[in-house]
C-alpha cells in the first residue's frame, strides 16, 4: 500500500479570534508556506482550524519541513499524519502499514481520535480500540498505558479524509509573524537581548534591530558577533533589518564631562532616545530590551524610569522577571547562547563604573546631560 503523508498544524490563540481571524490565519499560512519552500513543493491551506501542508511530489523532505513547521508562529501543534479513507478499515490498514516505523523506540502509547464528522459510523472511543488493537498487532514491543504514554498516537476523522498521527508534537505557540507590527529590539552581544527578541517575535512583533558600538574600543568581532545574533534570531522570528550606530564620541563625551557614577544611564539614554528614532523612521511602534529587574545596577526600578523617561514609544522587557537561569534555556533553545558567550565586549562593558548609581535622581541626570551637546552628538 502506498502511504500518503501529511503534516497538521492546529492554530493556537488565534482561535480566538472573533472577525480579524481571516487575517491572522493568511498570516500563519504564508510563514508555514515560506518555510516549506525550501523542502520542496507543498499545497499549504486551512480548513477549521487546521493548516494542512500537502507535499504534491515525490522529493518533499517531510522531516525537514516537519522541523520548520515548528518554528511557525501561531501553531499550538504540529504533527505528521498518514493519510485515510472515511472508513474504518482503510484507517486500520493505515495504521498497520504507516505506524511501526515511528514506533520502533517507544515503549507505550494510547490512542485519541476525534471525528469533526459525526456521521462517521464509529465514535471517537470506538475507533481508538480498534486503532489500539490494530498497533498492538503490528508493534510487538509497545504497550498501551493509558496515565503516561510515552506517545499518544491521534485518528482524525476530518471533512473529506482520515488522518493517522504517531503523536503530536508542542508548536511555537504566540501569534502569527508579524501580526503585532512592528519592533525595534535593542540588541546587544549579549545573552538577554535576543532572547527578548524572540519572545516578542513569538507575540507577532516583526523585528528591526539596532546595535551600538564604539569602535576603536570595541572591534570587528564584536559586530560580527552580534550579525551572527541577528541571522540565528531571523531562523524564528523571520527578517531582521539590522541597523549598527556608533556611540564612540558620545561615550567619550560622557567620559570626558560627566561624573563616572552616571556613565552608564547616560549611556543607555542616549541608546533609548537613538533607537527610539531609528523606531519611529522605520515605523516601528514599540522598543524592545532584555532587561531584567535587579540584574544589574542600570536595571534597577529607579534606572529603568530614568531610561524609560527618554521615549514615546511603548518599551517591552519580556525579560523584566525572568532570572538568568530561564532566560539561558531560551536562548538555548533558539541557538544564540554559544555565540552570546564569545568573548568580545559590547560598548557598555568597557565603560563600567565602579559604583554605579542604583537610585539615580532624575535632576541629576539631567544636569549631568546638559554639560552635552547630546542633540548634536545623537543627531550625528
Ligand atoms: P544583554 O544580555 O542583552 O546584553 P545585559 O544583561 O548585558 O543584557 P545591559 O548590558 O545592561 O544588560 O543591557 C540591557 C539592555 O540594553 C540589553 O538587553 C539591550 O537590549 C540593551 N543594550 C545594551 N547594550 C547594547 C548595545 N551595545 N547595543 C544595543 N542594545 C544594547
Ligand atoms: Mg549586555
Amino acid at each position: 500500500m502506498k502511504i500518503k503523508e501529511v503534516i497538521l498544524c492546529k492554530y493556537g490563540e488565534v482561535i480566538l479570534k472573533g472577525l480579524n481571524k481571516r487575517q491572522f490565519e493568511k498570516k500563519m499560512l504564508a510563514d508555514l508556506s515560506s518555510r516549506l519552500a525550501p523542502h520542496g513543493k507543498f499545497d499549504v491551506y486551512a480548513v477549521q482550524s487546521t493548516a494542512y501542508a500537502v507535499p504534491l511530489t515525490e522529493d518533499c523532505d517531510i522531516d525537514a519541513a516537519m522541523n520548520s513547521a515548528l518554528r511557525v508562529f501561531g501553531f499550538s501543534a504540529v504533527s505528521r499524519a498518514a493519510v485515510a479513507e472515511k472508513n474504518i478499515e482503510s484507517i486500520l490498514a493505515v495504521a498497520t502499514e504507516y505506524l511501526p516505523q515511528h514506533l520502533q523506540n517507544i515503549s507505550s502509547f494510547k490512542v485519541e481520535s476525534k471525528r469533526s464528522d459525526k456521521n462517521f459510523p464509529l465514535k471517537s472511543p470506538e475507533i481508538s480500540m480498534e486503532v489500539g488493537g490494530a498497533i498492538l498487532e503490528s508493534n510487538p514491543h509497545i504497550k498501551v498505558n493509558l496515565s503516561e504514554p510515552k506517545t499518544i498516537v491521534r485518528v482524525e476523522v476530518r471533512e473529506s479524509n482520515a488522518y493517522v498521527s504517531p503523536g503530536i508534537v508542542r508548536g511555537a505557540g504566540g501569534l502569527p509573524m508579524g501580526s503585532a507590527g512592528k519592533s525595534m529590539l535593542l540588541l546587544s552581544g549579549g545573552i538577554d537581548s535576543p532572547v527578548a527578541g524572540y519572545m516578542m517575535a513569538r507575540r507577532g512583533c516583526a523585528l528591526s534591530a539596532v546595535h551600538f558600538e564604539t569602535p576603536p574600543y570595541t572591534g570587528l568581532r564584536a559586530r560580527e558577533k552580534v550579525i551572527a545574533l541577528a541571522e540565528k534570531m531571523s531562523a524564528y522570528t523571520g527578517k531582521i533589518d539590522l541597523h549598527i550606530v556608533s556611540l564612540t564620541k558620545i561615550q567619550e563625551a560622557i567620559a570626558a564631562n560627566c561624573e563616572e557614577e552616571y556613565f552608564t544611564l547616560l549611556l543607555r539614554r542616549s541608546m533609548m532616545r537613538i533607537a527610539d528614532k531609528l523606531a519611529k523612521k522605520h515605523r516601528c511602534d514599540s522598543l524592545i530590551t532584555g532587561e531584567s529587574l535587579g540584574q544589574v545596577a542600570s536595571q534597577t526600578m529607579m534606572a529603568i524610569g530614568v531610561t524609560d523617561a527618554v521615549t514615546t514609544l511603548p518599551v517591552f522587557r519580556p525579560c523584566i522577571a525572568m532570572d538568568k537561569d530561564d532566560i539561558v534555556v531560551i536562548a538555548r533553545k533558539i541557538d544564540t547562547f554559544e555565540t552570546s558567550c564569545l568573548p568580545y565586549d559590547d560598548c557598555c562593558a568597557l565603560f563600567t563604573p565602579r559604583h554605579p548609581k542604583t537610585r539615580p535622581p532624575m535632576e541629576r541626570v539631567l544636569e549631568q546631560e546638559a554639560r552635552l551637546d547630546l542633540e548634536e552628538l545623537e543627531r550625528e
